[in-house]
């Protein structure tokens, strides 16, 4: 694969503690062109500095673009580990499918991370509860006004060394119930991971930082019923000793953090059901003290737990407002074989 060096490396930052998320990025990125004469062409690692583009270019028109979000690590044995990079490149491609973008070669992207990861190893932080976060995209890059497929891509890898996802760490989140707004529809596009799902919701996302909350809780938008997940989380309730997480229907994100939780809960014998739940039974469950825990799950945020909920403008407080023990049971479980101090049994480290 070509190497195109830099003259000067970028300075890293200070600290570990403040790194926060999404704020550095490394020195090199991963880029691959695609052209309808050629297909996908000229992978490479090269500076991550500013690029062109004419302002006619699809992507800023018709948001024909998609993303994915992974996470490496340094572990105890001082290898670099990688969780389950497979499954995101292959809900990337359905992502892809989705939003007329063309099947790109998995093996091809998997080397170029490999090898851009083994450069940037420098970068990777170690202190708990950091990682390199890794931001896989496609961008419709051809210029051209219409509301057609684009004929061109670029597909792209940056870095970013960061902490936790919440300003107050892992602190559980207070959530809103969004009664109004809609994150997607069965037959949209919930299901992938394309740019315009983000900027859909930021509306009420900002709506609900305002009341003071940390992030919304969508409903299905045909009933206004169902409890469907947030903006970039699952969702998982522990109802009366049982794990409820909603069923995939079309419009939730395939979170590969929640199929990971939901194998790791039934290999440890909890009891756990992928299937409808509407708000009421969420409501009346914590009126009921039957509400145990409740926890989102997703690459970024690990697993979060969610210390309180407002629906209809009353406020349910969950667990006391803390850390339920299924939930601490599992991030340390997760974080433990994402970090080498717990055995891979399953797999799912990719190692460097
Ligand atoms: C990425 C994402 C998730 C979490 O998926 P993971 O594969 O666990 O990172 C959940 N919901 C939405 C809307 C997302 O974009």
């Amino acid at each position: 694969m070509q190497f195109i060096k830099r003259d000067v490396l970028k300075e890293k930052p200070a600290s570990e503690a403040t790194l926060g998320f999404g704020k550095y990025f490394t020195d090199y990125m991963f880029t691959m062109k695609y052209t309808a004469e050629k297909g996908w062409h000229d992978a490479k690692i090269e500076p991550n500095e500013p690029v062109r583009f004419d302002l006619a270019t699809t992507i800023f028109h018709y948001a024909q673009g998609i993303f994915e979000g992974m996470k490496a690590f340094k572990r105890k044995d001082g290898t670099i580990g990688v969780f389950r990079p497979e499954e995101n490149w292959a809900r990337m491609n359905r992502s892809a499918d989705r939003m007329c973008i063309p099947q790109f070669p998995t093996d091809v992207v998997q080397e170029g991370l490999d090898e851009l990861l083994r450069i940037e190893k420098d970068w990777i932080p170690s202190a708990p509860g950091t990682a390199l976060y890794i931001r896989p995209t496609i961008v419709a890059t051809r210029i051209m006004l219409g509301v057609h497929a684009s004929t061109e891509y670029l597909f792209f890898i940056i870095l970013s060394p960061v902490g936790s996802y919440y300003a107050h760490g892992l602190e559980p989140t207070k959530l809103l119930v969004e009664d109004y707004y809609t994150r997607a529809t069965i037959g949209g596009t919930g299901e992938a991971k394309c740019l315009g799902n983000y900027a859909a919701s930021m509306k009420a996302g900002e709506e609900a930082e305002k009341k003071g909350f940390d992030q919304v809780l969508w409903l299905d938008a045909q009933e206004k019923k169902y409890v469907e997940e947030v903006g970039s989380m699952n969702m998982f309730f522990v109802i009366d000793g049982e794990v409820v997480t909603p069923a995939l229907v079309g419009s939730i994100l395939p979170g590969i953090t929640r199929k990971s939780s939901i194998f790791l809960l039934k290999e440890h014998g909890y009891k756990v059901s992928e299937r409808r739940v509407s708000i009421d039974e969420v409501i009346e469950a914590a009126q009921n003290g039957k509400l145990d825990e409740a926890f989102g799950t997703g690459t970024a945020a690990v697993i979060s737990p969610v210390g309180e909920i407002e629906f209809k403008g009353k406020k349910y407080e969950i667990n006391g407002g803390k850390m339920g023990k299924i939930t601490q049971w599992l991030y340390d479980e997760i974080t433990g074989i994402q970090r080498g101090e717990i055995a891979d049994e399953y797999h799912w480290i990719h190692q460097i």
